[in-house]
């Protein structure tokens, strides 16, 4: 019945300039989240509005798609008409209620809108007479202003718009309106949420994961691009860059006081992520980190950690439990991923009791032991990185 669909978004936050680049990337997205989906779409900007013109497709798969879409406030699967005057108009509004509710036995409310002046009819008008001629040919329904069961939109422009249904969206802004960032992802169940939740700021990835070969497997390394693709079904294609960090580790391990290791490795890792973000063009660094998740994430350990950065740390889960946290992995699906049970490197070269306020002199002293070695260590780890550009869809 439906052959295309209205995509609703939240109009009174962008004005101007921005409304532009909100709608284009808006639309970029829309395409991208399409492009997995079976059938023909055409995307397309109509006096501030978006459609979604729709062949060939199923329904349940579209709206799975536009779910993923941020920006997206709502999704009005909707009949376009021509304009052939009122008769014609009361035969499709008719026949638009009589194939979306089999069921007439239910409340209704017309909602007119004349965007185009120059209707000869004004909403008031249409809200009556549409009314009317609904209450004659369906005898079951009835009229309630307050809380109808069906809010009929009759939108008068180019076409005339009939919709009654809509769909939330996730809400958000369009990924790609508020710059790029590098989320440091590992295979665990925090940063993926948190890269997730910095896309919805509109913000666009790329991601970093270090790992430990041979002490981590290749298949935790499959499992973290696992985990990139179901991020970027939200945020779009991530590039990842994957370090291998196996000798870095091993000299901290040799020349570090092992109650440190995770510390000195974490801001060995903020480095190099930041390294990669320079060359990426990104604005800000992304972790899972939440306020005394571990010993690594007491506010002296994050202060220790964050003091090896010059760009920003952006840290979306910051004050969520645990629990809140699983709620939106199993939200975006990557729970059941994130907790495969295969080995990370952080859980390797671990301290039985790590340092839960780390002094951060005391750790720049520690990390001279490591020498100029290690500043060579870190050139190879990063000339030697492997770059995978991640969509959704594929795999
Ligand atoms: P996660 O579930 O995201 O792994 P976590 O609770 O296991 O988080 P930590 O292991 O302390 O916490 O890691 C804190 C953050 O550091 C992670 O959220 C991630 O952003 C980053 N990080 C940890 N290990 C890696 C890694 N191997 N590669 C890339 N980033 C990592
Ligand atoms: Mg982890």
């Amino acid at each position: 019945m439906y052959k295309s669909f209205l995509i609703k978004y939240g109009e009174i936050a962008i004005k101007g300039k921005n409304r532009y680049l909100f709608e284009e990337a808006l639309v970029r997205q829309i395409r991208y989240a399409l492009a997995g989906a079976d059938g023909t779409f055409e995307v397309r900007r109509l006096q501030g509005r978006i459609y979604v013109d729709a062949k060939d497709y199923d329904y349940d798969e579209v709206l799975e798609a536009l779910s993923h879409v941020f920006g997206i406030v709502g999704i009005c699967p909707v009949v376009l008409t021509e304009d052939a005057g009122f008769d014609a108009l009361v035969r499709d509004v008719t026949a638009y209620v009589d194939q979306a509710y089999p069921d007439k036995n239910r409340t209704f409310k017309v909602h007119a809108r004349r965007a185009r002046k120059n209707y000869p009819m004004d909403s008031m008008e249409l809200n009556a007479a549409l009314g009317e001629k609904l209450l004659e040919a369906f005898p079951k329904l009835r009229v309630d202003v307050h809380h109808p069961d069906i809010l009929l939109c009759v939108e008068i422009r180019e076409k005339i718009n009939i919709y009654s249904v809509e769909i939330p969206g996730p809400g958000g802004m369009p990924v790609g309106t508020n710059g790029r960032a590098m989320l440091l992802l590992s295979g665990g169940i925090d940063s993926p949420v948190a890269g997730y939740m910095i896309a919805k700021r509109g913000v666009a990835i790329d991601a970093v994961y270090f790992h430990a070969p041979p002490y981590t497997s290749e298949r935790a390394k499959q499992k973290v691009v696992d985990l990139a693709r179901i991020v970027s079904r939200y945020a779009g294609p991530i590039r990842l860059h994957i370090v291998n960090f196996t000798e870095i580790q091993l000299q901290i391990y040799e020349k570090c006081p092992h109650a440190e290791l995770t510390i000195i490795m974490r801001r060995y890792m903020m480095k190099i992520a930041e390294h990669f973000a320079k060359e990426d063009h990104c604005l800000g660094l992304v972790t899972g980190e939440s306020i005394g998740q571990v010993a690594s994430q007491t506010m002296q350990s994050l202060a220790a950690t964050n003091a090896v950065c010059t760009l920003p740390v952006y840290r979306p889960l910051i004050g969520f439990d645990k629990k809140e946290i699983i709620d939106i992995s199993e939200k975006i699906d990557a729970y059941e991923t994130s907790i495969l049970p295969f080995e990370d490197c952080c859980t390797i070269f671990v301290a039985k009791h790590p340092v839960t306020k780390p002094n951060l002199r005391v750790i720049e002293r520690s990390e001279q032991r490591l020498g100029e070695a290690i500043d060579a260590l870190v050139k190879t780890a990063v000339e030697t990185a492997e770059t995978v550009c991640v969509e959704a869809g594929e795999g």
